[in-house]
């Protein structure tokens, strides 16, 4: 469990409540186009509504790099957010300023009232103590719920904090309980996934989870790595070669707990349309590259799953933006869906995948924070979180 303060352990009956929630959502054409992130902020939301708090929302949105960029405006995300509470969502014209002071002066308990995108002033990024100071004299209490900013130590993620009363929301509590028992304190067989592009990317992970996991399975382009390692030829795949030591180090290390792929799906060019076949890791034609997992490496992998009782998957099993390279990742979820482990899934173009395919309802959990289950995973503390006040 977190042992962080959450906003059922302190007051916030008539108290003005600063909340930073992740509203960073895709917009297209002036509306949000995916709303599952203000979804996820709506159980705290909701609380403090019930709970008669004065609620001041704030979140960033894109990279408008510290100036105002107009199609970067949080209009649409209020709009959205009105319909989903039933209520109405006052637009501040700024996050900070005499105009949105007497904004907040105006909210009465239950109002809530959200800030213009945090990043028009560079002050957010660069947690500029002026800007926290003029953000946090907006709030009598803080409560962080955007887990998909927690790794930043920005002025709303982390800077305020130090000023105010500072506990965590719905959405950040469920984050760390699952993630932080999965690695902490796992049911046994504990295994984890990982993919994705490159192993750079990941070698934290892979050092970290490597003490805990009984079982490591490696698929996507990082495995082609370690293979290279074991001296196989992997043809024209994305090979990271300053990592190829590192990669030996790692078999070594882990010994039998490292499963690679058996057999993978190669194409004869990086594209969708590519043609394709399968073939065991020995026999990669040099012309050709690794774009998925093959089917023997699927059972292999599902092998370790049956067992499981807990599963954490971070990185995609191919290139499964190509719908002819994504059939490994869509097994992977299958096994998940069908397994009575706890599974946890984190990761941008994971969680995506997995949304594609229906499957979140499946899952115990799909982290809605990208980089922040990453750095979660490889054993660091999130500085946003580190900033909020201990039970
Ligand atoms: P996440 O966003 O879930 O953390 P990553 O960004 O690390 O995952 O990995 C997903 C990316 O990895 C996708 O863009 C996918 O195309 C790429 N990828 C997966 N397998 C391969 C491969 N064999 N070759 C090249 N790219 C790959
Ligand atoms: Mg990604």
């Amino acid at each position: 469990m977190s042992d962080k303060k959450t906003v059922r352990d302190v007051n916030v009956k008539g108290k003005r409540v600063l909340v930073r929630v992740d509203f960073n959502v895709p917009l297209d054409d002036g509306q949000v186009a995916d709303d599952t992130r203000i979804r996820a902020a709506l159980p705290t939301i909701q609380y403090l509504i019930e709970h008669g708090a004065r609620i001041i929302l704030m979140s960033h949105l894109g990279r408008p790099k510290g100036r105002v960029v107009e199609d970067l405006r949080l209009t649409p995300v209020a709009k959205r957010l009105a319909e989903l509470l039933g209520r109405p969502v006052a637009m501040a014209v700024d996050c900070v300023g005499e105009e949105v002071e007497a904004a907040v002066e105006r909210l009465r308990p239950g109002d809530v009232l959200l800030l213009e995108n945090l990043r028009f002033h560079p002050g957010e990024e660069a947690n500029d103590p002026e800007f926290v100071r003029r953000l946090a004299s907006l709030g009598e209490v803080y409560v962080n719920d955007a887990f998909g900013t927690a790794h930043r130590a920005h002025a709303s993620t982390e800077g305020v904090a130090h000023l105010l009363p500072a506990v965590a929301g719905f959405l950040m509590e469920k984050e760390l309980n699952f993630l932080s028992k999965a690695l902490e304190n796992p049911e046994h067989p504990f295994v984890a996934i990982l993919g994705g592009a490159k192993i750079s990317d990941k070698i934290g992970v892979v050092d970290n989870l490597l003490g805990k996991v009984d079982a490591l399975l490696i698929g996507g382009g990082m495995a082609n790595t370690f293979l290279k390692a074991q001296g196989h030829q992997v043809g024209q795949s994305l090979v990271e070669e300053e990592s190829l030591p590192l990669a030996r180090e790692l078999l070594n290390k882990a010994g039998r707990k490292l499963v690679l792929p058996v057999d993978v799906v190669v194409a004869d060019r990086f594209d969708a349309e590519a043609q394709s076949k399968i073939v065991g890791v020995e026999e990669v034609p040099a012309q050709w590259r690794i774009l998925d997992i093959g089917p023997a490496t699927v059972e292999r992998f599902a092998q370790e799953l049956y067992v499981a009782k807990t599963v954490v998957w971070n990185g995609t099993m191919g290139v499964a933006e190509f719908p002819r390279f994504a059939a490994g990742t869509r097994a992977i979820i299958e096994t998940l869906a069908e397994s009575g482990a706890i599974t946890i899934v984190g990761g941008g173009d994971t969680a995506a995948a997995v949304h594609q395919a229906g499957m979140v309802e499946k899952m115990t959990h799909v982290s809605t924070g990208g980089g922040a289950s990453l750095e979660l995973l490889e054993g660091k503390v999130l500085p946003g979180v580190a900033a909020l006040a201990d039970k």
